[in-house]
């Protein structure tokens, strides 16, 4: 045990309560600082952990003494003689997603930045946690899959842990349960997949899949692997999806339907998203958990930590978690350009791209990208959409600069020499200097549109570069996500397949609530919102007809660009009338072709697609 010292207990599964103490020999004798962080690395977003937390008593050397409240996270201990001080509270953990903590009869899952007091002062001493049994019946015999080094405990038990420091020991989240477990090696590193929730899923081939995408990713960087362990923590669920990522593990939800059956042998649109996440999160390992932006090192854990490198981060981390399924022989090169046709479908659907830069959807991530409402896609882009298709930009630009000798891989393999193996910080303009000494040319002006601009990116020039053909259409339908081609359907009338040609669009999605067919998103400028309707009116008829959640897209289908329609809708509990006039729909659906004119074209997209394959 060591001189600070953590122990959990599920204590109440049915109640979601863990009891935490956190023993601590030598406290500051000036008065001990404690607190729980405000937020969560990876996560952008102010939780506020501490409002789950209750009943916090301290003991010094066994006497009960009073904490004075702080603010909303933190508390002192004032001076006492005392060599120990001891804290006990309990957490409340309902929270079904992977940035918090969760406790029932089934399973437990929690992250440190939820559960253990930070020590002020103490934050780069290493620590030991006990992960103590429920003391409650629970469904099962439970087991404990996490990446926090062991010191006093069998593998997958209950036991005694350890951390070098208060940062390792809020990065390892841990799972308790009854759950699937699976084992591979990848470059010499074990791995394990820990499956928890309801599934019938081929885990060989899982594990078959995530074990190309491992040892691609770790060759990239360049051997060895920069943890000694690595685990996919997985809860499988009817509906859901996200990832965080840890410096060994990360923890995902999905969709169980994603994971792939056993007779199947072709890759659902499911899983093969499930695999990009598994690709996105573990290229974290090296990309923000070890090269990471001078701002978070370290973190303040207590207020926001403001950068405009999420971009690069988030962005290329998004660009590299498509493509390398394609390097590393788990997807073929039509199903990655049908990613990459999504991606960019996305990115030119929202007006938002027009008003932010990607340095400043960083930058604002705290109270914009992670606080979206109905606004958000007019006012705000994303860093992980546009940021990749920055990337993509970018990679296209140093191989064209280099005669395709140099490309972004190896920004990426200089960013990990310099700042991921030093644990230096990146400095605000770090993966801009790097680019410019790899592509041997000064970009600053590509930067300054790329990164600070609003401009629409040169999509189609840096494709063809890479051999292949953009196509822009509009939408078919709200179900069209691009990615495929124009499927020319034929009117009703007979006439000729021009349709999408000639299609108008209302501007503005629909969402039924409590039977009420409400307007969502309005698109700036677009044809609902140009005639005066809101988000949040709720739609009665069109031309005067009923509408519906069933009816209300082929309604509007029938009136082309020009046409004027009388709309009506309640506003609040007042019935209004707009008429509106129907707007050409926008050319924003992409479709990629592999299209290589040239040699050198040819050149590069084999280079491109297939580089260390
Ligand atoms: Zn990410």
């Amino acid at each position: 045990m060591h001189s600070l010292h953590y122990a959990i207990t599920p204590a109440d599964p049915a109640a979601h309560i863990y009891h935490v103490t956190c023993r601590l020999q030598r406290p500051d004798p000036q008065g001990q600082i404690i607190s729980l962080p405000a937020w969560i690395p990876g996560s952008y977003l102010i939780r506020d952990f501490a409002r789950h937390l209750s009943g916090l008593q301290v003991f010094c050397d066994g006497k009960a003494v009073k904490p004075v409240k702080l603010d909303k996270d933190s508390w002192s201990v004032p001076p006492l003689s005392g060599d120990e001080l001891v804290f006990q509270y309990e957490v409340y953990a309902w929270d079904q997603s992977v940035r918090a903590a969760r406790l029932d009869t089934t399973q437990g899952f929690f992250n440190g930045s939820s559960v253990f007091l930070r020590v002020h002062g103490r934050e780069n001493q290493p620590c030991s946690v006990e992960l103590l049994s429920p003391a409650m019946p629970v469904e099962g015999e439970w087991r404990v899959a996490t990446s926090l080094p062991r010191l006093d405990a069998a593998p997958h038990d209950f036991g005694l842990y350890q951390a070098a420091d208060y940062e390792e020991l809020i990065d390892h989240p841990v799972l308790m349960g009854v759950f699937d477990l699976v084992s591979f090696d990848a470059c010499g590193v074990p791995h394990e997949l820990a499956v928890i929730g309801r599934h019938a899923g081929d885990l060989d081939r899982v594990t078959a899949d995530l074990r190309r995408i491992c040892e691609y990713q770790i060759r990239f960087f360049g051997e060895p692997a920069p943890m000694p362990y690595y685990l996919f923590i997985l809860q499988l669920v009817g509906e859901g999806y996200g990832g965080l990522e840890h410096r060994a593990s990360c923890a995902l939800i999905a969709s169980r339907n994603t994971m792939p059956q056993k007779s199947q042998k072709k890759i659902s649109d499911g899983y093969r998203e499930f695999l990009g996440l598994c690709c996105h999160e573990y290229f974290h390992t090296w990309n923000i958990k070890r090269i990471k932006p001078a701002v978070f090192s370290p973190y303040d854990l207590q207020k926001p930590n403001y950068t405009e490198l999420l971009w690069a981060f988030e962005g290329i981390t998004s660009y590299y978690d498509d493509l390398l399924l394609v390097r590393c022989g788990v997807i073929n090169a039509e199903s990655y350009l049908e990613l990459l046709a999504r991606t960019i479908t996305r990115v030119l659907r929202g007006k938002g791209r027009l008003r932010q830069s990607v340095a400043d959807s960083s930058f604002y991530a705290w109270t914009k990208f992670y606080q979206q409402d109905e606004n958000s896609p007019n006012a705000i882009v994303s860093y992980y959409a546009k940021g990749a298709l920055v990337a993509l930009c970018l990679d296209s630009e140093i191989r064209r600069r280099t005669d395709n000798k140099a490309s972004l891989d190896d920004v990426m393999r200089i960013l990990w020499q310099r700042y991921g193996l030093t644990s230096e910080g990146v400095p605000e303009t770090g993966v801009e200097d790097i680019a410019q000494e790899v592509a041997g040319h000064d970009l600053r002006g590509f930067f300054e549109q790329m990164l600070r601009g609003t401009e629409e990116l040169p999509l189609s020039d840096a494709l063809a570069c890479l051999g292949v053909r953009m196509e822009l259409r509009a939408a078919e339908s709200s179900r069209d996500m691009g990615g495929v081609r124009l499927k020319l359907l034929k009117p009703a009338n007979g006439g000729d397949a021009s349709v999408n040609e000639t299609r108008a669009d209302f501007g503005a999605s629909v969402k039924s609530e409590n039977g009420l067919l409400k307007l969502n998103v309005l698109t700036r400028g677009g044809s609902a919102q140009r005639g005066g309707l809101s988000s949040g009116d709720v739609i009665i008829a069109i031309d005067k007809l009923q509408v519906t959640m069933a009816n209300f897209e082929n309604l509007l289908a029938l009136y082309p660009p020009g046409a004027k329609l009388r709309v009506h809708v309640f506003r609040g509990d007042v019935l209004k009338q707009f008429d509106i006039e129907m707007l050409p729909a926008e050319k924003n659906t992409c479709y990629l072709e592999l299209d290589a004119d040239s040699d050198s074209a040819r050149k590069t997209r084999k280079a491109w697609l297939e580089s260390g394959s």
